[in-house]
């Protein structure tokens, strides 16, 4: 078997403090793969500047100017990570055998990539990056992070515990992931959709070499509305089960006032109208908002924009 080619594919936002030290931690396991022959010497370090206002593509354009394992590509604005490594995805996917998607901060663990590449080697066509603790967490984002992934899976959205978007794809796994079209992307929760024999690999997370998280609450809790309502219509479920239990329980209280009525106890019941009205109303609106969710992403769906823009290679200016 001749060796793969590896790309590196590695989204980058507003990262010039940390992309000068992590470049060089990518370049080093990258020249141990080579050198231990487990990947092809064509292998490349993919970065994909994701509309960064910074110095990012500079530094980007210098380091594959300075070395041709580094190559890059910059979206024509800032889309988002996963849209980011997308791009990067599906410029990989002709021209290599693996992919290894990763954060350029340096958080993964870097030599993660060679237990990867012997799972692939073993016959796996996707190898999950799996966090083995969240020690280098602070509580609320160990917090937070959790409770995302049980509500995940609780709402019908199945995602690999502690996997975030750190892992190796092969072309073929590529080919066929570049037939899901949709707008909407949740990577993680894709990829498993796909098939193909997987398997994990864990690491441990470290600080962030530089530079601070893109990804506050807010974002986590985008991603996760958008990973729900992108994979499964168990909300819309939840809908229907709750009008059928309010209708039950408003039955009752028909039943209920009719009976007071009838026996003569009838009272003012300014109070409990209003409690029902209003929580009604409350139910309503909710309701309303998930179906519209829906319906928002059906129509981002039906536009069929591209999902990314490619605007400048590294090659394209030697
Ligand atoms: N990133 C991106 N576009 C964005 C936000 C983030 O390409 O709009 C990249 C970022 O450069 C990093 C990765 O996505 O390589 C993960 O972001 P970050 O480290 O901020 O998130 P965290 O690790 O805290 O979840
Ligand atoms: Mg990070």
């Amino acid at each position: 078997m001749s060796l793969p080619v590896l790309y590196m594919v590695i989204p980058c936002y507003n990262e010039e403090e940390v992309l000068p030290k992590t470049s060089e931690m990518f370049l080093q396991e990258l020249d141990v793969l080579i050198n231990k022959e487990k990947i092809s010497p064509d292998s490349k370090i993919m970065f994909v500047n994701d509309g960064s206002k910074d110095k990012t593509w500079d530094i980007i354009c210098n380091l594959s100017k300075a070395n041709n394992h580094f190559i890059g590509i910059s979206q024509s604005r800032n889309r988002g990570h996963q849209n980011a490594v997308l791009a990067g995805l599906m410029e990989a996917k002709d021209k290599c055998d693996i992919t290894i998607s990763i954060d350029c901060d340096g958080q993964d663990d870097i030599t993660a990539m060679e237990k990867m590449v012997d799972e692939y080697r073993g016959g796996a066509e996707v190898v999950y990056g799996v966090r083995d603790n969240r020690d280098s967490d602070t509580f609320f984002k160990r917090f937070t992070a959790q409770s995302f992934y049980k509500f995940m899976n609780f709402m019908g959205a199945e995602v690999v515990y502690n996997h975030a978007d750190y892992r190796l794809m092969s072309s073929k796994v590529l080919q066929a992931f570049a037939e899901y079209k949709e707008v909407n992307l949740f990577l993680r929760g894709l990829i498993p959709l796909v098939g193909f024999k997987s398997t994990s690999v864990y690491y441990t997370r470290q600080e962030r070499v530089a530079g601070e998280s893109h990804y506050p609450l807010s974002k986590m809790i985008g991603l996760s509305v958008d990973g729900i309502t992108s994979l499964s219509v168990k909300p819309l479920q939840m809908i229907t089960s709750l009008g059928i239990f309010i209708s039950v329980v408003s039955f009752i209280l028909t039943v209920w006032a009719f009976v007071t009525q009838v026996t003569g106890n009838a009272v003012p019941g300014w109070a409990s109208m209003t409690c029902i009205v209003s929580f009604l109303g409350g139910i309503q609106l909710i309701s309303i908002g998930v179906i519209g969710t829906y319906v928002g992403k059906i129509y981002m769906e039906v536009k069929g924009r591209p999902r990314y823009i490619i605007s400048d290679r590294t090659d394209d200016k030697e």
